[in-house]
């Protein structure tokens, strides 16, 4: 596939497609791969492609921080150069354009290409999967980066967890959800697996750019919604345009986001480069959890103290029956793909015994201090 890609682009310079300024661009923007003496000093200059709208809050402008980390800590000798979702190529073709050199650099999250790579799910958020803790433990400590390596091997591409919004919200409904009924024809905005859960429990799910969601909810074009949590979902004034704001957001318990690396790239960066580049990542994946869990607690306190918001947790039957469901679209999933298969034996055994520590450890004290 590499290879096709390398005949396309020199059949583009042959063909003059590029004229002399893309290829001055290329040559000049092209990483050194020398060995030569002093060759440690040249700037490198690189492409970071984001699924992002340009610098929105926490998802945005931890990229923004991801690239200037990797400048900064590189003494400016690799320099990054960000451009949101649409600037340089569109968001969901992210993936695609790492893949294929246009930028070294892409972040977004492994969802968006479960099309062309179903296993990449695993990667980001499966419904009533592990959290951000029991991910990063999992990718780090559990052999899922090996096996998320494994899986984006063939696309030329080295993935790197890069940030997490932690367990988002149900969403924003303008109905009542007070049994399994109340699902039958709701009309929701509620993208990829979750989405798929929803129909099967009688609603119907539709998929919409963020800068459409507040406008059709207010106009009752779709009834409900799901967004991200509180600080994202108040930016957007979603606060205005529906009462019930739902929890738990079962569909998405710990999402993590990626920073993926044009693997021809990555391989000719001299080791600390690359060491750069890894570190400035994790560094990513800890900040942004880090700024979600504060920025939501602040915008949960905000709406509590405005009181407008009717604040729900989903009756323990409907989550029942979406957690059914959950699993057998899985099941289907991994019975219908081998690779599928692969990727959730070892992200299941590892969720059995994480929320087995996690029962009497995590949960054990939260809901100690909940105690009267
Ligand atoms: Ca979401």
């Amino acid at each position: 596939m590499k290879i096709i890609k390398r005949r396309d682009f020199i059949a583009a310079l042959g063909a003059g497609a590029l004229g002399s300024a893309g290829l001055a661009a290329c040559t000049r923007e092209a990483p050194d791969t020398s060995s030569a003496p002093g060759s440690r000093r040249k700037k490198i200059r690189w492409k970071l492609v984001s699924t992002w709208p340009p610098n929105f809050p926490g998802v945005g402008t931890m990229v923004n921080e991801l690239a200037s980390m990797i400048t900064s800590m590189s003494g400016g000798r690799l320099e990054v150069k960000v451009f949101g979702g649409g600037e340089l190529v569109p968001a969901l073709q992210v993936f695609d354009a790492v893949s294929r050199g246009t930028a070294e650099l892409g972040h977004g999250a492994a969802y968006y290409w479960k099309g062309s790579v179903p296993a990449a799910q695993f990667f980001a958020a499966v419904p009533f999967g592990m959290t951000a803790q029991q991910m990063n433990a999992w990718l780090y400590y559990g052999g899922g980066i090996e096996l998320w390596r494994e899986l984006y091997e063939p696309f030329g591409l080295v993935p790197f967890p890069a940030g997490n919004t932690g367990v988002q919200m149900g969403g924003w409904f303008n109905r009542e959800i007070n049994s399994v009924e109340d699902l039958r024809g709701l009309k929701m905005r509620i993208p990829g697996l979750g989405g798929e859960v929803l129909r099967r429990a009688g609603g119907t799910p539709v998929t919409l750019p963020g800068s459409e969601i507040f406008t059709s909810l207010q106009t009752g074009a779709i009834d409900a919604t799901e967004w991200i949590g509180p600080y994202n979902d108040l930016a957007f004034g979603l606060n205005k345009a529906a009462k019930y704001y739902y929890y738990p957001g079962w569909h998405e318990p710990g999402s993590t986001l990626e920073c993926i690396v044009n693997k021809s790239a990555y391989e000719s960066l001299p080791e600390d480069l690359k060491a750069i580049v890894s570190a400035a990542c994790d560094a990513a994946n800890v900040r942004m959890l880090s700024e979600y869990t504060a920025r939501n607690a602040e915008a949960l306190q905000r709406l509590r103290d405005e009181g407008a918001t009717e604040i729900r947790r989903f009756p323990e039957p409907v989550l029942d029956k979406l957690r059914g469901h959950s699993e057998e679209i899985l099941e289907e999933l991994t019975a219908s793909d081998p690779v599928v298969a692969k990727v959730r034996d070892s992200y299941r055994s590892f969720y059995r015994r994480a929320h087995a520590w996690h029962e009497i450890s995590e949960g054990a004290m939260q809901d100690a201090r909940s105690l009267p």
